[in-house]
Order: structure tokens, then C-alpha cells, then sequence
């Protein structure tokens, strides 16, 4: 029987990277995943094809509506080939999965192909193409989520469809209906905007990203109602049935008026549950919390002493660098080190044009936990660099502690959003004021000046450029 100091239950982003810092630091690693190709749900059906059918539609919107604005004169029409759109998605999830067999290979991690499921505690069965059992003195659970639904919701993949089902459609379609407006239903959502469906995204909240500071929802609600999407927000829906070609919801409003949606696709995007089906948890002494998630203390150790849980599969944020950033905690930790993880600072991006970044509290929080705090923002459209390229929409809003200047929170809306909100997590790390960011030079011109100019605007109101 093969032995290891750590064995890893899962490769996505959690696990694989969990395994790789196991080997930097000396450990004889496996890596078990039940798929032919690793990378969980990131790299497969989740970050990584999301963001390819994101950039190949934003492509198509800029021909068909933006290219004219440049001076640029089309010839002919701009055609859509659908499939060859899906192809190249497969082919960006087909290099990054095999990226990460050669990560494994480098790193020198044995890896299997089967279930993992436990005997005991440090005995682990594998079934599938590898048929084995293996000891582990450690055990890293990384087996992540799968789509949530609605109790009376019967996913038929066909027309009733979760994002899963989405990545892969082999057709446009003619009215696309989307339960939930969070990160999945509006990032796909958009996506199958630009390709022409019409998009109704039906929202149980009464706003839309409702985790996210509010002037968030209100500008990105404005930004995707001039791209035509609709919203139902306060919106519950009590019945989806698919009628053959068709999809019927019905939801009641606020005011409890029943009102009916009608779509050829109806996606299902109210969040994710963890994923522990097959694991045998029982056997080994690991518990889970009445949400179903693997329960884990301070230092992400399950009930049993020598078995860690990471990523999706236990409480925190459903996100990609989470789980790898506890997948490098856990690792730190079985080495005997004291990694340490700063929840509060993990940014949340959603991916739509333009993009949505936060990190730190809302303006929501703050007024709840009491804090007195100040707040500066500056529009997008102020910007040089935004007219230039035509992304005006949006801001950069920093709220800082009112007597000591530290940054509390950055939230942000515009282009390139995703990558602007490093800048402020860099900052928080490093416990800056807010006047800290708005003595910093940042290159002219850039999208990062509106991250300075609200700076000025938090720390004494006195932005430059507007
Ligand atoms: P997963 O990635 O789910 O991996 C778990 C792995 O464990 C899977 O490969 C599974 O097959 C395997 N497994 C499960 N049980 C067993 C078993 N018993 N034996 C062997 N193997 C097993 N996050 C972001 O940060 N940014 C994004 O842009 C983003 N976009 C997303 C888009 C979509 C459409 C979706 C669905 C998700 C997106 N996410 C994004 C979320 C992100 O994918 C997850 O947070 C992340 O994958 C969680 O990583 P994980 O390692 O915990 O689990
Ligand atoms: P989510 O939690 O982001 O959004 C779900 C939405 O559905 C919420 O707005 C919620 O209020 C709404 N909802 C819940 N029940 C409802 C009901 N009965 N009727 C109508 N609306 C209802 O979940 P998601 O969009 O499904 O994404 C799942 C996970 O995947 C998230 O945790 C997210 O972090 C992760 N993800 C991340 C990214 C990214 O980082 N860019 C992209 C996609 C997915």
C-alpha cells in the first residue's frame, strides 16, 4: 500500500494548490480526483470557461455595436459561429487543465483517478480508473460545490439548466429567464445578451449582487438596463416547468401579484452547495454543520485530528483564490508553520463588462456594526483614460475610518475593475489611509487614478479632477 504524508481529496483550485504547497515543503503528496481532467469546478465548468465566453462576447458586441464609434467601417455582416465560439472555450479549459497535470508531475505528486472515500481516518479508498486504497498521516478535503436549486425546481439540463448546461449551449437562446442576480446569473447573463437572446433575470432581493455595496447594484442594475436586460427584483418564484419548447416560471411580487415568465432556457443561479457525496465522511470521525458544509475550526482542522478541509466545501466565500489561499494555509500548518488568512480582505469581482470590485465592508456594514466612517467617490467618466477607450460607466468609492483615515472598504464599478481592486487590497493589507493612496503616484493616463482621486475625495474631499 502506497503511503503519504498528505493525500488531497479533490483538485480544484483548493486542492491542487494545497498539494503543490505540501511538496515545496518536503511532503510526500497524492492528489485524488474522481474527473479525467483536474481542476475542479474553476477550470472546468466555473472561472475559467465563464471568463473565455465573457471575452469572446464582449468581442462581438465591440463589432456589432462599438467598432463604428472608432472609425472602423465593417464590409460585411458580423456573423456569430456559436460553435467555434465554444470551441476556443474548450480549448482555454483544455491548456489550463493540462497545466495543471504538469504542475503534479513538476511538484512530483501522485496523483489518481477515482472517488476518494474513506475507510478510516487515515486510509483512503479510490474507485474509478485507479482502484486502490492508500495511507495518508494527513488528509486535505478540497471537494468543493455543486449548483444548488429550488426544492420544487426539476433540473432537466435541457431547458431548465444550471450554469453547468450554460457554458455549453449550442444554441442562442430566444428568451433567456435567470433565477438569481448573483455573479452567475449576470455574468452569463451578459454573455448571452451580447449574443443576441433577450435576458430577464428574476431576483428574489430586492436588488441584484445583494452582498455587494449598494451603489454597486444600483449602477450596474442602470448599466445592464441600457444593454436591455430586465429585471424582476423582489421577485419569488414559486413553480419553473419545462412545457416542452418552453419554460414556464411564475413568481409572486412584492404586493403577492402573481406574474409569469415565459423562456425557451430557464438558468438556475441561486448559489452553490458544498459537495460530499461518496466521501464516507462518518468513517473517519469528520462532522459536518447543519448546512452541510465540513466543519472546521480557526485552523480549518476538521473533528478528526488529522483532517483539514479547505475551498467550497467549508464555510466562508465560494471563491477560486479562497480556496487557494486555505489550500496554502492548511499546507503551512501541517508543516508545523502559523500561516495566517485575512477573511475580510478576499476581494469579489463579478466579471461583466464593466466589472464589479469590492473588498473590505460595505457601506451597509458599516452603518450596521456603528462604525463612523468617511466616504469619497469618483466617476469613471471623469477620466481621460475612460473617454479615451469608452468605458464611462461607473466609480471607485473608498470608505475610510472617520478619525484614523484607515481604509475600511474599496468598491468598484468600471473597467477593469477586477484588476484596480489589487491595489486597494495591497493597501489594506498594509493598513494604509486613505490620504496614503492619494499621496501615491499613479500613472496618467490610467483607470488606477480614479482609485487615487477617491482617495483625495475620502481624505478631504478634495479630488482634482472633478
Ligand atoms: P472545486 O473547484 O469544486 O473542486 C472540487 C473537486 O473535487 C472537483 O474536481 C470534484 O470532481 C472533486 N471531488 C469531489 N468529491 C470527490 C471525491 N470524493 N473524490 C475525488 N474527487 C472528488 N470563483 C472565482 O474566484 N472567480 C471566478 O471568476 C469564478 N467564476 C465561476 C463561474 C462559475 C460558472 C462557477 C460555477 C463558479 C465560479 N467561481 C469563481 C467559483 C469557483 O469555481 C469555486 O469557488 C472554486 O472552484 C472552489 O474550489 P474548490 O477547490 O473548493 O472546489
Ligand atoms: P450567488 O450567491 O452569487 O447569487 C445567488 C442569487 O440568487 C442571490 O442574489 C440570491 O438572492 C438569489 N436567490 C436565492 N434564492 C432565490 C430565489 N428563490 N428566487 C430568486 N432569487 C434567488 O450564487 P451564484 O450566482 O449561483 O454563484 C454561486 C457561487 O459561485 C457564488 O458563491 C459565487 O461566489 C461563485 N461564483 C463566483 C464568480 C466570480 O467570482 N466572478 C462567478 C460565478 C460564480
Amino acid at each position: 500500500m502506497s503511503t503519504y504524508d498528505v493525500a488531497v481529496i479533490g483538485s480544484g483550485p483548493g486542492g491542487y494548490v494545497a498539494a503543490i504547497r505540501c511538496a515545496q515543503l518536503g511532503m510526500k503528496t497524492a492528489i485524488i480526483e474522481k474527473y479525467s481532467t483536474k481542476g475542479g469546478t474553476c477550470l472546468n465548468v466555473g472561472c475559467i470557461p465563464s471568463k473565455a465566453l465573457l471575452d469572446s462576447s464582449h468581442h462581438y458586441e465591440d463589432a456589432i455595436k462599438h467598432f463604428e464609434e472608432h472609425g472602423i467601417e465593417l464590409t460585411g455582416d458580423v456573423k456569430l459561429n456559436l460553435e467555434k465560439m465554444m470551441e476556443r472555450k474548450a480549448s482555454v479549459v483544455d491548456q489550463t487543465t493540462k497545466g495543471i497535470d504538469f504542475l503534479m508531475d513538476k511538484n512530483k505528486i501522485d496523483t489518481y483517478e477515482g472517488v476518494g472515500s474513506f475507510e478510516d481516518n487515515t486510509h483512503i479508498k479510490i474507485e474509478g480508473k485507479d482502484n486502490t486504497t492508500i495511507e495518508a498521516k494527513h488528509t486535505i478535503i478540497a471537494t468543493g460545490s455543486k449548483p444548488a436549486s429550488l426544492p420544487f425546481i426539476d433540473i432537466d439540463k435541457e431547458r431548465i439548466i444550471t450554469s453547468t448546461e450554460a457554458l455549453k449551449l449550442k444554441e442562442v437562446p430566444k428568451h433567456l429567464v435567470i433565477i438569481g442576480g448573483g455573479v452567475i446569473g449576470l455574468e452569463l447573463g451578459q454573455v448571452y445578451k451580447r449574443l443576441g437572446a433577450e435576458v430577464t433575470v428574476v431576483e428574489y432581493m430586492d436588488r441584484i449582487i445583494p452582498t455587494m455595496d449598494k451603489a454597486q447594484s444600483k449602477e450596474l442594475t442602470k448599466v445592464m438596463k441600457k444593454q436591455k436586460v430586465k429585471f424582476a427584483v423582489s421577485h419569488k418564484v414559486t413553480s419553473v416547468e419545462n412545457t416542452g419548447d418552453e419554460v414556464v416560471i411564475k413568481a409572486t411580487d412584492k404586493k403577492d401579484k402573481e406574474i409569469e415568465f415565459k423562456g425557451d432556457y430557464c438558468l438556475v443561479s441561486v448559489g452553490r452547495r458544498p459537495f460530499t457525496k461518496g466521501l464516507n465522511t462518518d468513517a473517519a470521525g469528520v462532522k459536518m454543520n447543519d448546512r452541510g458544509q465540513i466543519e472546521v475550526d480557526k485552523h480549518l482542522k476538521t473533528s478528526a485530528d488529522n483532517i483539514y478541509a479547505i475551498g467550497d466545501v467549508v464555510k466562508g466565500a465560494m471563491l477560486a483564490h479562497k480556496a487557494e489561499e486555505e489550500g496554502v494555509f492548511v499546507a503551512e500548518t501541517i508543516a508545523g508553520q502559523k500561516p495566517h488568512i485575512d477573511y475580510n480582505l478576499i476581494p469579489g469581482v463579478v466579471y461583466t463588462w464593466p466589472e464589479v470590485a469590492s473588498v473590505g465592508k460595505t457601506e451597509e456594514q458599516l452603518k450596521e456594526d456603528k462604525v463612523e466612517y468617511k466616504s469619497g467617490q469618483f466617476p469613471m467618466r471623469a477620466l481621460g483614460r475612460s473617454r479615451a477607450s469608452g468605458d464611462t460607466d461607473g466609480f471607485v468609492k473608498i470608505l475610510s475610518d472617520k478619525e484614523t483615515d484607515e481604509v475600511l472598504g474599496v468598491h468598484i464599478v468600471g473597467a477593469r475593475a477586477a484588476d484596480l481592486i489589487s491595489e486597494a487590497v495591497t493597501a489594506m493589507e498594509f493598513r494604509a489611509s486613505a490620504e496614503d493612496i492619494a499621496r501615491m503616484s499613479h500613472a496618467h493616463p490610467t483607470y488606477s487614478e480614479a482609485v487615487k482621486e477617491a482617495a483625495l475625495a475620502a481624505t478631504e474631499d478634495r479630488a482634482l479632477h472633478i
